[in-house]
Formats: structure tokens, C-alpha cells, sequence
């Protein structure tokens, strides 16, 4: 029995690129697909959103213009999300790229209706691009395709196995949650998601699963609402 029959997977650019942190790590991606493709033959809409911190992260680029460096940080999560769709197809499903801005006839621009139509033909949607804008991150693109597109719940798989009261590289006595409201998690301004993701989520009661992307079979497990990670709930 599954818990939602339509998601929105988060994945973030660095947990798809591996032990080498920069790039793709195909076994890694392969298996996330196999893992996406079983949540489809479960019977559940799946769509997709893809970081890009596996090349390039805007606010991290220095002194460069933020709109220039947050473009490229855009495209990057087209590149993800091309690649990993590609992967999808060779694993045995059809998959389609959707972006906010054109991209030749590389994706299909946004929209909720074919969206919403490709999933029900049992296609994986990615929405890549993000919100098409700067100053944004692809966890605001998620929730705001989440919204849109009425997901059940955002799935976040991360190189991080849930949200910590504070930064576990930094603090060993760091401790993880298994469940925290949104509300809470903004008074703490702890950094799990970002704010303009938080309070979107909010707004439109949409909760948040957070989980290791290498835990086995996690993808699924979040799905099918087993108590993995940390549960954001709103
Ligand atoms: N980005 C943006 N607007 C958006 C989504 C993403 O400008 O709506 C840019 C931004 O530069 C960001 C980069 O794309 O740093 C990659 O996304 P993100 O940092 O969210 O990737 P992740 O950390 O999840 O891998």
C-alpha cells in the first residue's frame, strides 16, 4: 500500500555525483533510476528535480554577477536532468524534461497539464531549470512544481540522512530529528531546506521527506511512507 500516489523526488546535484563530488557518478544514477522506474510499476506519478551543485552553485561563485552565475547554475540542472532522464529511457520508461525557459528542442517547456498528462501515461516528469529565475535554489523549484503539479509529498533525498539541530560535520553531538514542523524548522533557521522553500511548503500544506540518497531502496521506502530520515510535516 502506498502512502501517496503522486511525488515530487528532490535530488541533489552532489549526492548524484558520488564518492568524486563533482559530476555524474553513472552506478549511482543508474540505481536512483531503477529506483524511480519501481516507484512507477507501484502504481504512483513520479516527478523529478534535480540540483546542479555537482557542477555549479551560484552563490558560492564568488564575486561574479548573481544572475549571470545563478544562469548557469540553471543550466546545470538542465545538464542533470537531461542525463538522468537519459538514464531512465535505457532502464525502460519513458521519461520527459520539462523547463521554465525554452531550450531549443532539447525539453518541453513547462506546463501542468502535460505534466500532469505524461505522468498518467506512467512517464517520469523532470522539471529542471528551476524556477527559471535567480536568487532562487532547486529546493524552491521543487516546492513550487510540487504545488503546482499537487504532489502528495516532496521526497529530498540527500548525501545527508535527515535534518540535525546543527551541522554534523561540525558538531559530533549533533542530533537528528525523525520528525519537525516547517514552522519549527525556520525559528531555528536550520538549513535542511531553504527558507523560500519552507514557506511554500507551508502555504500549501505540503510536507517534506528528508533522507540519505544512498540509503537502499530509500526513494521507495519514503513513498510508501515508512518512517525513514525526517519528516517535515506543515
Ligand atoms: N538556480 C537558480 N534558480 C532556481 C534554481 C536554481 O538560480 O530557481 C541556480 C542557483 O545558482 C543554484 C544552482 O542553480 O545554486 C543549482 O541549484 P542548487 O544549488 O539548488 O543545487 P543543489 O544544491 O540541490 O545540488
Amino acid at each position: 500500500m502506498q502512502k501517496y500516489s503522486r511525488v515530487l523526488v528532490k535530488l541533489s546535484g552532489e549526492a548524484l555525483a558520488g564518492e568524486q563530488q563533482r559530476g555524474f557518478d553513472h552506478s549511482v544514477i543508474t540505481r536512483v533510476a531503477r529506483e524511480l522506474i519501481e516507484l512507477v510499476r507501484n502504481g504512483i506519478e513520479v516527478s523529478v528535480v534535480i540540483g546542479g551543485g555537482n557542477f555549479w552553485r551560484g552563490r558560492t561563485s564568488g564575486d561574479m554577477d548573481r544572475t549571470k552565475a545563478d544562469q548557469i547554475g540553471m543550466l546545470a540542472t538542465i545538464m542533470n536532468a537531461i542525463y538522468v532522464a537519459d538514464v531512465c529511457r535505457a532502464e525502460g520508461i519513458e521519461a520527459v524534461v520539462q523547463t521554465p525557459f525554452a531550450v531549443g528542442n532539447m525539453t518541453e517547456l513547462f506546463s501542468k497539464e502535460r505534466a500532469l498528462l505524461h505522468m498518467k501515461e506512467g512517464k517520469i516528469v523532470f522539471f529542471a531549470g528551476g524556477t527559471g529565475h535567480p536568487f532562487f535554489s532547486t529546493d524552491t523549484g521543487a516546492a513550487l512544481r510540487g504545488c503546482e503539479v499537487e504532489v502528495g509529498a516532496l521526497l529530498f533525498a540527500k548525501n545527508i540522512d535527515g535534518v540535525y539541530d546543527s551541522d554534523p560535520k561540525l558538531n559530533p553531538e549533533a542530533k537528528k530529528y525523525d520528525s519537525i514542523s516547517c514552522q519549527e524548522l525556520l525559528a531555528k533557521n536550520l538549513k535542511a531546506i531553504d527558507a523560500a522553500a519552507a514557506t511554500l511548503c507551508i502555504d500549501q500544506k505540503l510536507p517534506i521527506i528528508v533522507f540519505d540518497l544512498d540509503m537502499p531502496n530509500g526513494i521507495l521506502k519514503a513513498a510508501a511512507g515508512e518512517k525513514i530520515g525526517t519528516t517535515i510535516y506543515v
